[in-house]
């Protein structure tokens, strides 16, 4: 379990961002997305890599939210090699309704955390994603729940909508809102019942081949750094959501000399690298 809180002020109300990933051990994009496991990117990519960093937005978003990340719900299934079972055979985003301690004990123990939070005052759990990828579907894209209040339902897609302006590959015309009854054990749709109306509750699903760019016919095979770059445009839309654009820290520039250079800021990355990004790719690459 990851947890980024480093700069919250004592006494806060703790907004808190909770992501869970690789439920399913065959799905590997969703762990891309969330950890850079093998330090494949030289930049800060991916979901966690990405929130410890250096990075200006990186440091807006520890100042005002709490990030919780599990990062594999299914460490057994992975070590076997299963596709989508655990040890003992269940799938895990079928239990979300009554876990056992001794057959499903990691989503157990998710799940109390979750439980803990939900009952604590001080906490307001605003977003739960929970990354898979998807086998036959192409792009980025989120399933969330439908609701009998217009309002909160039309709020929920607020966020997948920042998200599609922010990464070419991610889709909101596949995104879908549903109540299957099949998928009444996954953690979108039993924390999307349990939690209050303020808060949100995703599966991000990703393809296992490839995305087609909006406006454009080819598709774009996916890459580990492409996998990566979603889930570092995932944590960025937190920005664009929470209106903490304005906070981010940028270096005082010289006046500019041309049109095409009043576009352009510096970023210095932890590393010490210089990067120059225009400000187009700095919402959206
Ligand atoms: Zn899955």
């Amino acid at each position: 379990m990851v947890e980024l809180q480093a700069n919250l002020r004592p006494g806060a109300e703790q907004k808190v961002v909770f992501i869970t990933a690789r439920v399913h051990p065959g799905e590997t994009p969703s762990s891309f997305v969330c950890q850079d496991t093998r330090r494949l990117s030289p930049l800060p990519s991916c979901i966690i890599d990405f929130l410890v960093s250096q990075h200006p937005i990186a440091k807006v978003l520890r100042d005002h939210l709490v990030f919780k990340i599990a990062p594999m719900l299914n460490p057994d299934g992975v070590y076997l090699g299963n596709y989508r079972c655990s040890l003992m055979g269940f799938d895990l985003n079928r239990h979300w309704a009554n876990p056992s301690p001794w057959a499903h004990p990691t989503l157990h123990g998710v799940k109390q955390l979750i439980i803990e939070m939900y009952n604590n005052p001080k906490i307001n759990l605003e977003f739960y994603i929970d990354i898979h990828a998807h086998s036959t579907m192409m792009n980025g894209f989120m399933y969330g729940n439908i609701f009998e209040d217009e309002e909160r339902f039309q709020r929920q897609a607020v966020l997948p909508k920042l998200l599609c302006q922010n990464a070419e590959d991610f889709s909101y015309s596949s995104t879908s809102f549903n109540r299957d009854a099949v998928k009444a054990g996954t953690g979108r749709r039993f924390l999307g019942g349990l939690l209050n109306d303020t808060s949100y509750c995703y599966t991000l699903e990703v393809s296992f081949y490839s995305y087609i760019v909006a406006g454009t016919t080819t598709a774009v095979p996916y890459t580990e750094e492409a996998y990566m770059k979603l889930g570092r445009n995932v944590a960025r839309t937190f920005l664009d959501y929470y209106r903490l654009n304005s906070l981010v820290e940028r270096p005082l520039a010289p006046t500019p000399k041309t049109r095409a250079a009043s576009c352009m800021f510096l970023v210095f990355w932890a590393t010490g690298v210089q990067i120059i990004e225009t400000l187009g790719a700095y919402s959206s690459d």
